[in-house]
């Protein structure tokens, strides 16, 4: 069976979706067909801890740029939906125990305040320190924009009694906070829907060219063979995004690591329902017995245990009653794999990795509560920057490597590729994304120097 599109998707994760929406209701185009071998959204983006940040201090501002728009596009669709996807502005909640991380806040503070992600507030317990205004549980409305970097005892107590006491700093970054990332997911997809967007069942097999243009995609499904004529055609395949670029003969510079995610039911209430997203930003070296530490050091998989772990353990509360916890002590490029391969002990870990900034988790690490362990992966750009763009064959695109900020970010990216397929203005910061950026020598020189953009 044959039929004609003016846009064929690859990939309903929420990186083809928001596409789809954007083409669909802000460009008003007929035909987009988005496919996936699997129902929307089901392999990675509901596997995220569904948080979002415009705090992005960086070697330059586009990603601070290019989040503020999504969280503008993210603000709006919360307005008109009436928050049908629980969008809250907590914050995230940076917290170290090293002064000299403490003036690293204040460095990158004052930079991403120059460079759009608003006003560092700095307290200190000065009658002169500007006020502290704490946060709201729900809702994203009437909140502080920017970030308090707080270094007063007093304050900090006040405001989170239920921290560490060892904790110097904690850096409290304000255009921040979390959503539910399959409400968020489904309302983009329903409206998409309603306005003609074509959701089909399948695997995009092949994308065929003529006179060097796309011309039209194959695909294979559970109902039989299918082919798509179309001039379009768009990379949103997430984990195999590098994958599907091949049947372009495109090599996409991106690799993937493996992130984990565990949940489990706080049963003893030790953890605030009214937590912002928390953050211990310090490396670690975890408690062992002697015992422990032998009988961990014997195994190739957990000798890395018993070392110095990277700064990165995160939380957040979950609902009524439960909490998330992530930490990325594991990563390194990884073949995209599935099932994942799941650690017995990376709920112990998590747990042993955040009991320095929230010592109420001690109750867990001697009697383990049942987790919910998931995850997916990341994958990226060396710099750790999307691609939304052009690929070289003509008529051809990618939207991916959305790595740890793919339902942050992807309202904006997914206006950008959407600016590139239509032929509309692209925002100044559309070079910042594009795939062109690695042929200029001086980037790729720049790059060697960056590191990586964002941590979590
Ligand atoms: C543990 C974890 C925590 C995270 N936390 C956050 C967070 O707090 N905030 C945030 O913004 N982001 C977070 N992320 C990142 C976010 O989840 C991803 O960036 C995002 O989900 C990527 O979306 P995607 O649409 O590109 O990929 P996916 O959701 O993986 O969708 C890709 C789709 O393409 C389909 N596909 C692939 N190949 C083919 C083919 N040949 N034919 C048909 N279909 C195909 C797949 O079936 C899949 O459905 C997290 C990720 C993980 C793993």
């Amino acid at each position: 069976m044959s039929s004609t599109a003016e846009v064929v998707i690859c990939g309903a994760g929420i990186a083809g979706i928001s596409l789809a929406h954007q083409l669909a209701r802000v460009h008003g185009m007929r035909r987009v067909v988005l496919i996936d071998e699997r129902p929307p959204l089901t392999l990675t983006s509901d596997k995220s801890s569904e948080a979002y940040r415009n705090w992005w201090p960086g070697p330059d501002d586009s990603m601070i740029r290019l989040m503020n728009r999504s969280i503008d596009l993210l603000e709006e669709l919360a307005e008109a939906s009436g928050n049908r996807f629980l969008m809250n502005r907590r914050g995230y909640l940076w917290c170290t125990a090293d002064p000299v991380r403490a003036e690293d806040y204040r460095e990158h503070g004052l930079k991403a305040a120059a460079e759009g992600a608003g006003e560092l507030r700095i307290h200190t317990g000065r009658m002169s320190d500007p006020d502290y205004r704490p946060h709201t549980a729900d809702g994203w409305k009437d909140q502080p924009e920017g970030a308090d970097l707080i270094l007063e005892d007093m304050l900090l107590q006040q405001a989170f009694p239920y921290l560490g006491r060892d904790i110097f700093a904690a850096l409290h970054t304000r255009r921040c906070g979390w959503l539910s990332g399959q409400q968020l997911g489904m309302e983009l997809l329903e409206r998409a829907r309603a306005a003609g967007v074509e959701i089909v069942e399948g695997r995009v097999e092949a994308v065929e060219t003529t006179g060097g243009r796309v011309s039209g995609v194959r695909i294979s499904g559970r109902s039989g063979n299918r082919s798509f004529a179309t001039g379009r055609f768009v990379d949103a395949a997430g984990p195999m995004l590098a994958e599907v670029a091949r049947l372009l003969d495109v090599e996409l510079p991106v690799f993937s690591e493996l992130h984990l995610k565990t949940s489990f039911e706080d049963h003893l209430g030790v953890v605030p329902r009214d937590l912002p997203f928390l953050i211990w930003d310090d490396p670690r070296r975890l408690d062992w017995t002697p015992e422990e530490r032998e009988a961990l050091a014997e195994s190739e998989a957990t000798r890395r245990l018993t070392k110095t772990l990277p700064a990165g353990a995160h939380m957040r509360p979950e609902g009524r009653r439960h909490v998330l916890l992530l930490w990325p002590y594991h990563t390194g490029a990884v073949a995209e794999t599935f099932p994942l391969e799941i650690p017995d002990e990376y709920t112990e870990i998590c747990l042993r990795g955040l009991t320095r900034v929230l010592p109420g988790l001690e109750a867990y690490v001697e009697r383990l509560p049942k987790p919910f362990v998931d995850g997916g992966y990341y994958t990226k750009t060396r710099e750790n920057r999307p691609l939304a763009c052009p690929l070289p064959v003509e008529g051809a695109f990618a939207h991916g490597a959305l790595s740890g900020y793919g339902l942050m970010a992807s309202s904006a990216t997914a206006e950008l590729c959407a600016a590139h397929i239509t032929g509309a203005t692209l925002p100044t910061y559309a070079p910042a994304f594009d795939l062109t950026r690695y042929e200029d020598p001086a980037y790729l020189a720049r790059v060697e120097s960056w590191g990586e953009d964002g941590q979590l």
